[in-house]
């Protein structure tokens, strides 16, 4: 029996095996990744330091352990390099492997920001364990006698969380993005205001409205000048201006390609018995509109459906709403920004509620179409949750 393989062992491949083992007991499933299979929970990479963990501690599962836990083949330290869709077969470092179905996680590359200079290799960027473990043997070098100085590109969700990690755990920090506010992108600007306001107190220095043009070794460093001819001096220089899904294998093997590889209401791509999930699909949603959703809940969503779909049971995957929990401990966020459509014509309403601030995204037919609040925990967020889609009474918007 040919297996079901999965390339890529981030969350979304591990999420894939899992839901399929919980439904068919016997089929073999094959998951091949180029790193070392060992589970982490990514979103614990920006806020790790204060909470004193160490690269290591985050990997709470081993490749060996998992394979026995799930009853499936982990091909550890082996890339994918070719598909044939028609033959059914990977080409791959350990060999020409055949699948009965095919499911792609193989998650998103940083992109790189065009900069010049003499250090720009030097600028990082942490997407994996691994990179994370970079970055702190780099942040306890400088530590020696002094705090580190780290240059943080982007100030938007990841960016801000390891601006308040790395300033709550004693590092100076600068925060450079090309926006007015933090989180232009995300949140309504109430809420922005409110962060860039908490980072200050943090003590993060704060850059806006400008980017880094150049990164060069310094006396002491590294300075970076930038686009409104300051400088800056940094011992590191971490990127946080945004992930690309990763497309180049599926490219090649023919598969439809928009941003993300395209996969319809099931998540199959455009060859048959092919599916992809995570950081690297283009979801669809019932309006037939595509969006890329580089999160855990629209991944574990995909997960459970695929499973279902591949043993039996055609299931679409639920793509309604989750809120984006920002992990910004100086002013916690929940966030479920508007789709793109409803941003021309709608706008933000701000109350205060019991303490928090309550941003409702108003679309042009009056209908709730996002939401961002403050200091929120479950109950304030299904309060909100619970009035998406719904026209709300004009004056209950504020
Ligand atoms: C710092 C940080 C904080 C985050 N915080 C949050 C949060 O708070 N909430 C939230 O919802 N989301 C958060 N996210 C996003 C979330 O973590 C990701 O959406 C999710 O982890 C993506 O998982 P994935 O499995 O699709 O990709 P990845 O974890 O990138 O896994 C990809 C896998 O594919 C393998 N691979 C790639 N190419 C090949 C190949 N050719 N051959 C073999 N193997 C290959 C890789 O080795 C890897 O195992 C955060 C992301 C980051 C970086």
């Amino acid at each position: 029996m040919k297996p079901i393989i999965i390339i890529g062992a981030g969350m979304a491949g591990y999420t894939a095996a899992r839901e399929l083992r919980k439904l068919d007991k016997e089929v073999p499933i094959t998951i091949i990744t180029a790193d070392d299979g060992g589970f982490y929970s990514k979103p614990m990479l920006s806020n790790a330091y204060a909470q004193k963990k160490l690269p290591a501690q985050l990997v709470t599962q081993s490749a060996t352990q998992l394979a026995t836990q799930i009853g499936a083949t982990i091909l550890t330290s082996t890339k994918v390099d070719g598909i044939d869709t028609a033959a059914k077969t990977l080409s791959t470092s350990a060999g020409v492997l055949d699948y009965d179905k095919l499911i792609f996680a193989i998650g998103a590359q940083p992109i790189r920001l065009p900069l010049q200079g003499d250090a720009a290799e030097q600028v990082m960027s942490v997407n994996h364990v691994e990179d994370y473990a970079r970055f702190r043997a780099l942040l306890d070098a400088t530590e020696a006698g002094r705090q580190a100085r780290v240059m943080i590109l982007g100030a938007g969700l990841i960016g801000c969380e390891f601006a308040d990690d790395l300033a709550s755990g004693g590092h100076a920090v600068t925060l450079i993005d090309p926006n007015p506010l933090p989180l232009a992108a995300l949140a309504a600007p109430a809420l922005s205001e409110g962060l860039q306001a908490a980072l200050l107190d943090r003590g993060v220095r704060l850059c806006l409205g400008t980017t880094a043009s150049r990164i060069d070794r310094g006396e002491k460093g590294i300075t970076a000048t930038l686009a409104n001819g300051e400088t800056v001096e940094a011992d590191i220089v971490l990127s946080a201006v945004g992930l690309r899904p990763s497309t180049a294998l599926a490219q090649a093997a023919g598969l439809k390609i928009n941003r993300g590889i395209v996969v319809d209401a099931y998540g199959q791509t455009s060859a048959p018995d092919v599916y992809a999930l995570g950081d690297c699909a283009e979801y669809t949603e019932a309006d037939g509109a595509t969006r890329i959703l580089p999160y855990i809940a629209p991944l574990l969503n995909a997960g459970r459906a695929i499973a279902k779909t591949l043993t039996g049971t055609p299931t679409a995957i639920d793509l309604k709403p989750a809120a984006v929990i920002v992990k910004t401990p100086c002013y916690p966020l929940a966030l479920v920004p508007p789709p793109q459509k409803a941003l021309q014509d709608g706008k933000w309403h701000t109350t205060e509620e019991s303490g928090r601030t309550v941003c409702r995204f108003i679309d042009a037919e009056g209908v709730v179409a996002g939401f961002g609040l403050s200091h929120h925990e479950a109950a304030s967020r299904q309060v909100l949750m619970a009035e998406l889609g719904k026209t709300l009474a004009t004056g209950n918007a504020g």
